[in-house]
């Protein structure tokens, strides 16, 4: 069973103040596990791990991180002005995105942000978008997609399917078109996983990225200052899977940094990252009550939150972990459909899940709900977004978002005929 920072009591008071649902981060965890990826590749000078703003968008988790020196990886203007609101620009900000509209191009630029290109024609639209006077001192970025090149390892997927990046060929033509426009900083990304618990897939990525550096370097005769490996860093939802080791990761990395980059001579090559999930998600929780216990072809634990405030498991029928607390050691136990109260049958956060026996009034914590959880949510049904709270290490809590309310759900609708 998994520990939680708060107990049944404390919780109840949290309730009292903030109604369920809400999302509630530990903030001490948070940082500890900060401190621990820095510590994992303090051996390269420059590390720096850009957290995905997309996972958790909340001003108050960025600015926690960037206390360790994280930057912002951000994908869209909504991203860009919380990174800029939270003091990060200028190289804190790593902006990958894709299919990128001009104004985002702009404003990235403004920020100085490192613009990431995801695409061969992407230069050319940034250039039309910004019609820069130079290029003098910023740093461009390619993002490579290895599709079927990247043989021989199983673990890789089907990078070939998916939208992202540039080809090898593209990717040595765009450099190519950078270099001739006068860039003389450049970095290379890749990010080819999700959720990936294994270690030598990162280690792999990081490989990859390493000799496509050596290789590009020598034929366009460019220096790189930095491959960024991306985010894919899984956590364990499941009981039985295992954190990974994010030391090994990191020794990994060193050892193929050695006999690629440092052999070759390109030495000081600066590694990026851009983890969301295992910077936030397992220290994130989603709370909610149980409203109705329903016994009809199944037995149903019906709460007050649904898949608008965690759509991961009706999306991908995800698995999070549910804890009761309180009910922990109960020893009666119950398997449930648990549901939320959207007009749609896949709202479970479980399904035929054995449980503590469960009252209505209870209290439920959804675990693993601190990355791509509230930031997913949506208002459909005419649900509205729950508050998100930080636990800080001495037992305080602070409301880091507040609930929304049906003003807020009305907001952007013209209601004037209707009224006298
Ligand atoms: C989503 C995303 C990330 C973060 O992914 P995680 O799985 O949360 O680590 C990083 N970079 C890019 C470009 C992304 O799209």
């Amino acid at each position: 069973m998994r520990k939680l920072p708060f107990d049944k009591a404390k919780l109840e008071e949290i309730a009292s103040k903030w109604p369920t649902p809400f999302h509630i981060y530990d903030a001490k965890a948070i940082r500890e596990n900060a401190k621990r990826l820095n510590k994992a590749f303090a051996w390269n000078k420059g590390f720096r791990e850009y957290f995905a703003v997309k996972a958790a968008p909340n001003p108050h988790l960025m600015k926690l991180l960037k206390d360790f020196n994280f930057g912002s990886d951000c994908s869209s203007m909504a991203e860009l002005e919380l990174a800029a609101k939270v003091g990060n620009t200028g190289e804190a900000i790593m902006f990958t995105s894709n299919d990128t509209p001009a104004d985002e191009f702009r404003r990235a630029w403004e920020l100085g942000a490192i613009i990431n290109f995801d695409d061969t024609t992407h230069w050319e639209a940034f250039v039309d978008a910004v019609h820069p006077e130079g290029f003098d001192g910023r740093v461009f970025c390619c993002r490579y997609n290895p599709g079927p090149l990247k043989g021989g390892n199983a673990i890789i997927g089907k990078p070939e399917e998916a939208k992202y990046g540039m080809t090898r060929a593209q990717l040595f033509e765009c450099y190519a078109k950078m270099k001739a426009a006068g860039v003389t900083r450049f970095g290379l990304h890749a990010m080819v996983a999700s959720n990936e618990l294994d270690p030598e897939y990162i280690i792999d990525t990081a490989k990859m990225l390493f000799d496509l550096v050596v290789a590009v370097s020598s034929e366009l005769g460019i220096a790189f200052e930095f491959v960024n490996i991306g985010g894919g860093i899984g956590i364990p939802y499941r009981p039985d899977q295992q954190a990974m080791d994010i030391f090994k990761v990191g020794e990994g990395i060193e050892k193929a940094y050695n006999d690629t980059i440092a052999a070759a001579g390109l030495n000081p090559l600066k590694l990026f990252m851009e983890c969301g999930r295992c910077i936030t998600g397992p220290y994130g929780y989603l709370v909610s009550r149980v409203l109705h216990i329903k016994n009809t072809y199944r037995l149903y634990a019906g709460l007050d939150a649904c898949m608008s405030n965690l759509m991961r498991p009706a999306l991908y029928g995800a698995y999070h972990e549910i804890v009761v607390p309180g009910k922990e050691d109960s020893g009666e136990t119950s398997v449930y459909d648990v549901t939320g109260s959207l007009c749609e049958n896949n709202d479970k956060f479980a399904i035929q899940r054995m449980l503590p026996v469960l009252a209505p009034g209870d209290l439920v914590v959804i675990c693993d709900a601190g990355a791509h959880g509230h930031a997913m949510g949506f208002q459909y049904n005419g649900k509205l977004r729950s508050a998100e709270l930080l636990l800080e290490s001495d037992g305080s809590v602070r409301e880091i978002r507040r609930a929304e309310t049906l003003d807020d759900y009305f907001a952007t609708l013209d209601f004037s005929p209707f009224v006298d």
